[in-house]
């Protein structure tokens, strides 16, 4: 029996939605093609609804921005901008990205949107090299006397080349909660610039007055603020005047706390697009969107931006960019500034909770949608145990370096949980302080695992009876707030 048919019927009239319905419909369209990849699908659906989504990075999209991703406008070529295409024939794209840009300038009040980036790691991308253009390119082009770069010999080029390669970048490190694309060795951010990372202090805060002096002494061309795992809000007026004292293009990486940003929570100096040149973000983490990247940028960096194709970029993904202009008219609704408060009172709920059991938290607490728990003071257990332990529980969490980690980055000292995914759900402060009586109740009689006769840094055990009441915990607070209740698959 088809999707539709056999749950269809189980649906009530009333609940009917025709997002449901599509999803369905959609899933037997797969299923008479590849009936495999159509039951990963599904089983994703069951996996998603049969566990506590804690990681920080996740969120729940909603139906209609799912499938305003899957349809023909896939199929189209439209490199450019909106107006200016390589293609005929990209009008329906242009309303669309010219719809979305308007939401985004409007949202977050910004000079410029650029919304064809892939990814946050594709954002950066675009920002870095239109920096690099605006600031060194253009410049060097300027003083040879040359219009554009197609007027250069091999060797003047090879010398605009050189002085590009030959630029400084500083960001927050990764063991403190900075981001890989910020300068970090393995990234190519490290390889096309000069990179050097400011840490946090050995509480977990970023200290202004250290990262000042570090500034006047590195001498970027582009500093970075913006993190993964930094429970903390960034004071962006500050940082504009750190850039400012050595002439640096301020890059502010929202790509976790975007969602904030325009749920109003984040305001005055902790507003990045007043204080940066350039803000990138992701549009699948607060924000609630499609899988996908963002930029925004102030006028004069705003020709650079939006040649992101050819300078980085391909082709746009227009299915996704119709998806961004959705999930942005979600964003611009009232309900959405009650959903960007409550996950930062979730997490405020959440740490306070751990708090009142005695477990050591990164700078003792959070001002924004995520918590970085210290296991190895709190519980004696690495990240990695405590990450395994709680997916077997039900709960998904990932492991994350605590502030001066003595652990290797595969294993780590702690965990990271967010609040976005749960609050989507509906969940509020009692259910927090349910999960973290959950997490805490587990850890607490954790003992490291064994592997080869020797305690293992990745696996911890509990006593059998313990894990299956608190899997029992678990399903019963989440069978008070379901994934998609109306979509009527079981
Ligand atoms: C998640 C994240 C990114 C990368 O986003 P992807 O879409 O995974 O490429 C970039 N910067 C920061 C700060 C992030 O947290």
């Amino acid at each position: 029996m088809s999707f539709l048919q056999r749950y269809f019927s189980k649906v009530n009239e009333r609940e009917r939605s025709s997002a449901a319905i599509a999803h369905l419909a959609a899933l037997d369209a797969i299923h008479e093609q590849d009936p495999e990849i159509a039951k990963s699908i599904v089983q994703e659906l069951r996996d998603q609804r049969s566990r506590l989504k804690l990681i920080a990075s996740e969120n729940y999209s909603s139906l209609s921005v799912q499938l305003a991703m899957g349809n023909w406008m896939t199929d189209k070529y439209s490199e450019g901008s909106v107006g200016h295409r390589f293609y005929a024939g990209c009008g329906n794209v242009d309303r669309i990205e010219g719809e979305g840009m308007r939401l985004a300038q409007k949202i977050f009040g910004a000079d410029h949107a650029y919304l064809q980036p892939h990814s946050g790691a594709d954002a950066n991308l675009v920002a870095f090299w239109s920096i690099l253009v605006q600031k060194i390119e253009n410049p060097a082009v300027e003083r040879l006397g040359k219009k554009n770069l197609g007027e250069l010999s091999a060797a003047e080029y090879e010398e605009v080349r050189k002085l590009l390669s030959s630029q400084r970048v500083m960001g927050l490190g990764l063991g403190s909660g900075g981001h890989l694309t910020h300068g970090y060795r393995y990234n190519i951010s490290s390889k096309m610039m000069q990179s050097e990372s400011y840490e946090v202090d050995e509480r977990g805060f970023i200290d202004y007055a250290a990262l000042a002096k570090q500034v006047r002494e590195f001498r970027p061309l582009i500093l970075i603020a913006g993190y993964s795992s930094y429970p903390r809000r960034i004071d962006f007026a500050k940082m504009r005047e750190i850039a400012d004292s050595v002439g640096a293009v301020l890059l502010v990486d929202m790509a976790h706390f975007a969602g904030l940003v325009a749920g109003g929570v984040f305001d005055g100096v902790y507003h990045p697009v007043p204080f940066a040149d350039i803000v990138t973000t992701t549009t699948h983490k607060t924000l609630r969107g499609p899988r996908g990247g963002m930029i925004l940028c102030k006028t004069p960096y705003r020709a650079a931006v939006d040649k992101g194709c050819p300078l980085v970029l391909g082709g746009p993904l227009p299915h996704v960019l119709a998806a961004k202009a959705l999930a942005l008219k979600e964003v611009d609704t009232g309900s959405f500034k009650q959903y960007a408060a409550q996950v930062v009172a979730n997490a405020q709920a959440l740490a306070e909770a751990f708090l009142r059991n005695g477990v050591k938290l990164s700078t003792g607490g959070t001002d924004n949608h995520l918590i970085v728990i210290d296991t190895a003071s709190s519980f004696h257990l690495t990240g990695r145990q405590a990450e395994t332990l709680l997916y077997d529980a039900h709960l998904t969490v990932n492991r994350n370096a605590i502030p001066r980690d003595p652990e290797r980055p595969w294993i780590t000292s702690g965990i990271r949980l967010g609040t976005p995914a749960l609050t989507t759900l509906g969940m509020k402060e009692k259910e927090m302080a349910e999960i973290a009586a959950i997490i805490t109740g587990l850890l607490r009689e954790a003992k490291p695992g064994f592997e080869e006769g020797k305690p293992s840094p990745s696996k911890a055990e509990v006593d059998g009876v313990l894990l299956d009441k608190m899997r029992m915990r678990i399903r019963e607070l989440l069978s008070h707030f379901p994934l998609y209740p109306e979509l009527s698959i079981d």
